[in-house]
């Protein structure tokens, strides 16, 4: 039996990197994919085609997850699209690196609204649904530096950090309806996110990283798949760190 079989994932920022990584795993147990990116362009119908060969029902929606109404719409629309939604995955998410220095306000409200406002947004659009099943998994994208801090990212961190506190609020608020949450916080993973960092400090991270290389998307999809799944089944509130010991 796969662990996701007849299962329905909501996947946010899922045209490529973490996300995808997370669909591609959660369609190879069984699950069907509505995944949202803030476009529905030729990546994201890539990604639904590479999802449909695998033999569940996957469908791509632009949706930009830091606003609230479009969220309640684009949920709205895959409940009736799919019927269902057991696990829902925020991963959607942006950097805007700087010191606070020089850090515009611009660049701390769109961090904010992108990181924290989306999980908020999506949590509460899938709640009813969820309640109304009396079950449902929810699992958060954080980071490391949601953790630690990170000089250059406070808007970064900061946001993280926040998704951290509401995982935990809301695992206490909604576990006795059978719905869990969780967050997951990578480390330094090889994906276009970190293709904007510079050659000489990519590489600073890779020699500071026990394990001495960055993790790839698909490790995170596993930890993901654990989360999503009965595997976890009475684990709820918890952040688990995937970052080859660099954050221990
Ligand atoms: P990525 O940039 O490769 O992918 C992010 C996706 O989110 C993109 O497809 C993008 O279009 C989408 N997106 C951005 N803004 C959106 C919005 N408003 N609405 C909907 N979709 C939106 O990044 P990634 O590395 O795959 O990161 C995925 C998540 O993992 C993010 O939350 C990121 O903060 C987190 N994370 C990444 C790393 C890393 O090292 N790559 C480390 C820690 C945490």
């Amino acid at each position: 039996m796969k662990l996701l079989q007849g299962k329905t994932a909501i996947i946010t920022g899922a045209s490529r990197g973490i996300g995808k990584a997370i669909a591609i795993k959660f369609a190879e147990e069984g699950c069907d994919i509505a995944f949202t990116d803030l476009f529905y362009d030729d990546i994201a119908k890539a990604t639904e085609a590479e999802l449909k060969a695998m033999g569940v029902k996957a469908q791509g929606y632009a949706s930009d997850a830091s606003k609230f109404d479009d969220t309640q719409k684009v949920v709205d629309q895959i409940i009736a699209d799919f019927g269902a939604v057991d696990v829902l995955i925020n991963n959607a998410g942006i950097t805007k690196d700087t010191l606070l220095m020089r850090m515009t306000e611009d660049q701390w409200d769109a961090v904010i609204q992108v990181n924290l406002k989306s999980v908020f947004n999506f949590t509460k659009a899938v709640q009813t649904i969820m309640l109304k099943q009396r079950s449902g998994s929810i699992v958060n994208m954080s980071s490391v530096v949601g953790v630690s801090g990170n000089a250059g990212q406070s808007n970064y961190s900061a946001s993280k950090a926040g998704i951290i506190g509401f995982t935990k609020s809301i695992a206490k608020e909604l576990g006795s309806r059978g719905i869990r949450s969780n967050a997951i916080a990578p480390g330094f993973i090889i994906t276009e996110m970190t293709a904007k960092i510079p050659e000489d400090a990519r590489k600073q991270w890779e020699a500071s990283i026990p394990m001495k290389r960055g993790g790839t998307p698909e490790e995170v999809a596993k930890v993901a798949l654990f989360f999503a799944s009965d595997l976890s089944s009475y684990v709820s509130g918890q952040v688990i760190t995937v970052c080859g010991a660099m954050n221990t």
